[in-house]
């Protein structure tokens, strides 16, 4: 497997291991997230529109994401294969993946869900200090998790893409884990 999407809720652990498992597999580590606050860094005319949003922990617009994710996924390195950590967010932007993919003719290979309890989650992002990870940050992060991005297990489940990884342990036993799923 060298086509995957990583989903889970802010502070699963998705990132980093997206992050290793991509060194490891040597395909690009996709981090809508990354290169929004990157572009805000840069006060980049993207970076300027998504401030706000990012800041308050909403979405930012669909309209701002998917150019970017097209453009991205249309590139050399990723033609081998990629790792999406934080795209798709809705049910939308999934339909919009499962269509690119389509014309790229490219195949998502599966999903990971990164399980993790809530307050797992919460002490987490404390402990991370990000600038969005301050507490009220983190619990609106939370809510547009559970209403927006949640769906989004089922939505994986019915094309039969969906694989269950326990995010609750030792960062080393879950990235043993995901090799031996990609390598399956
Ligand atoms: P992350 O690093 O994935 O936790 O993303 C940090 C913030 O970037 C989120 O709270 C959103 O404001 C924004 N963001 C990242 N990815 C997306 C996306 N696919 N759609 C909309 N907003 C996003």
């Amino acid at each position: 497997m060298t086509k995957l999407i990583f989903l889970g809720a802010p502070g699963a652990g998705k990132g980093t291991q997206a992050q290793i498992l991509a060194e490891t597999l040597g395909i690009p580590h996709i981090s809508t997230g990354e290169i929004l606050r990157g572009a805000i860094a840069d006060e980049t005319p993207l970076g300027l529109k998504a401030k706000s949003y990012v800041d308050n922990g909403d979405l930012v617009p669909d309209d701002l994401i998917l150019d970017l994710i097209k453009q991205r996924l249309g590139e050399e390195d990723a033609q081998k294969g990629w790792i999406l950590d934080g795209f798709p967010r809705n049910v939308s932007q999934a339909d919009f993946l499962t269509n690119l993919l389509q014309q790229l003719n490219q195949n998502c290979d599966g999903v990971i869900n990164f399980d993790v309890p809530d307050q797992v989650l919460i002490d987490r992002l404390l402990g991370r200090g990000r600038k969005d990870d301050n507490q009220e940050t983190i619990s609106n992060r939370l809510v547009v998790y559970r209403q927006k991005t949640a769906p989004l297990i089922e939505y994986y489940q019915q094309h039969n893409l969906l694989k269950n990884v326990n995010g609750d342990r030792e960062l080393s036993q879950i990235s043993q884990e995901l090799e031996t799923i990609v390598k399956s």
